[in-house]
């Protein structure tokens, strides 16, 4: 199952604070390595920690002094102390946008937060990920990295390793925005476009690592996945910290696999048990596209299981139709007392103008399907409006540009001259 470049035993991997693999249903530990399935039971693993332990306040000084990327959080994450001395593109401590505006529109007086990863080295989230599995990759001693992408984990992947000195070589479904496209091109690492979706792009790679073609390749979303998934936990600790060491009330996140939302909940765990916000009742919803939406059908079901569906939706980063974390992101929305919603392509379009007309921040279309589920449940009054809310927006409008196209424009061209001017009645 498991391709292993070098013979590191388990003892000289310093991933820092992680201790181990742990699995997820039947909690079984394993030694850190290349491997994300249980040999019991094969449920998915998950990296366990020796967390800090001692007093909170000195915890949250050493957090706050320290590099205004994800590596402030290092005593938290899988990766080694000094992971800030090494080539990476430091993604992280992105802006978390006050939005009165947009909360002026929807009506909410609680607060409303953009968390805006657009800002990240390669315009999505999906650097943050990249960061830990290039860590991982490095103490196991592969060489070239690899993902089955949606679009944007191929560009984070091509970006890292081209700044880390790794080969690298991505798969993505062959019909994606040519704005991902170029993204994941340019750093000058193999990309290859396979005829199907993402599921299909998925089966392939799993095969690739089982047969000799993949070997020395780390997978981040796949055989390194327990180290990649722990990067969204960053979210959680940033937003928090952002707010003043702070709970937000509800948060809204997108659901593509469903590891980004899973992981924010064991972010948001880590901080209260660490004594680093105050522990209180806190809400997580997930955002899905109609044209892709298996989990917000099973939440709204009510079942525990997740049926996989083919995706038709331009919300293309989200179009994953078997998500690996389903049922999990299920437990989460329900036991936190959130919800699972899905919006229409033209619900996508329309609020991904809405936050641009409103604050200034261009989304693409997972953006856009955040924000349009978060208007749909404030307008059902799912979410409370005199609550703190935070809508997270993992990727960029400049990449997803179809989307918008057909919609926006000039609004005259003129002569240039004030009388034509004056003729296209804009005075
Ligand atoms: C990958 C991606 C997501 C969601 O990722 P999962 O962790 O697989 O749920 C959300 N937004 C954007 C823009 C993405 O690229
Ligand atoms: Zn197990």
């Amino acid at each position: 199952m498991q391709t292993v470049a070098t013979t590191d035993s388990a003892d000289t991997v310093d991933l820092g604070p992680a201790s181990g693999l742990s699995c997820r249903e039947c909690g079984e530990r394993f030694a850190l390595g290349p491997i994300f399935a249980c040999e019991a039971c094969f449920g998915p693993l998950e990296v366990a920690y020796d967390l800090p332990s001692g007093d909170a306040e000195e915890l949250r000084k050493r957090i706050e002094s320290g590099p205004e990327n994800i590596w402030r959080y290092a005593p938290l994450l899988p990766v080694p102390a000094d992971v800030a001395s090494k080539p990476n593109l430091n993604p992280g401590f992105t802006k978390l946008v006050q939005a009165d505006n947009l909360a002026r529109e929807l009506g909410v007086t609680g607060g409303l937060w953009v968390k805006d990863d657009s800002g990240n080295p390669t315009h999505s989230f999906k650097d943050r990920v990249v960061a830990q599995a290039i860590e991982a990759a490095r103490a196991f001693g592969f060489t070239t990295l690899s993902c089955s992408s949606t679009g944007n984990l191929a560009g984070a992947v091509g970006a890292a390793a081209a700044r880390a000195g790794f080969r690298s070589c991505v798969f993505i479904p062959h019909d994606l925005e040519q704005g991902k496209v170029v993204m994941a091109a340019v750093y000058g690492g193999e990309l290859v476009g396979i005829e199907g979706n993402y599921d299909d792009v998925n089966r392939f790679c799993s095969e690739l690592i089982g047969d000799p073609a993949g070997e020395g390749w780390g997978f981040v979303n796949v055989n390194l996945r327990p180290y990649y998934a722990e990067g969204s936990k960053t979210l959680a600790y940033e937003i928090c910290e952002q707010l003043g060491w702070r709970l937000p009330d509800q948060i809204v996140i997108p659901i593509a696999s469903g590891s980004q939302l899973t992981k924010i909940d064991k972010g948001l765990q880590e901080l209260i048990k660490l004594g680093l916000v105050e522990d209180r009742p806190y809400k997580i919803f997930g955002a899905q596209a109609e044209g892709c939406s298996p989990v917000s059908v099973a939440f709204k079901a009510g079942h525990d299981v997740v049926r996989p569906q083919k995706p038709d939706t331009i919300a293309k980063s989200l179009a994953i139709g078997n998500p690996a974390d389903g049922p999990y992101v299920l437990d989460i929305c329900r036991r936190t007392g959130g919800a699972v919603e899905d919006v229409t392509d033209e619900e996508i379009v329309e609020a991904i103008k809405l936050l641009a007309r409103t604050e200034g921040i261009f989304t693409e279309t997972a953006g856009g399907t955040t924000l349009g589920v978060a208007k749909k449940l404030i307008e059902a009054g799912v979410i409370d409006p005199a609550l703190t809310t935070v809508v997270v927006n993992t990727g960029d409008g400049l990449k997803t540009l179809d989307a918008v196209a057909p919609t926006t424009g000039m609004s005259a061209v003129i002569r240039p001259n004030l009388d034509s001017f004056r003729e296209a009645g804009l005075v």
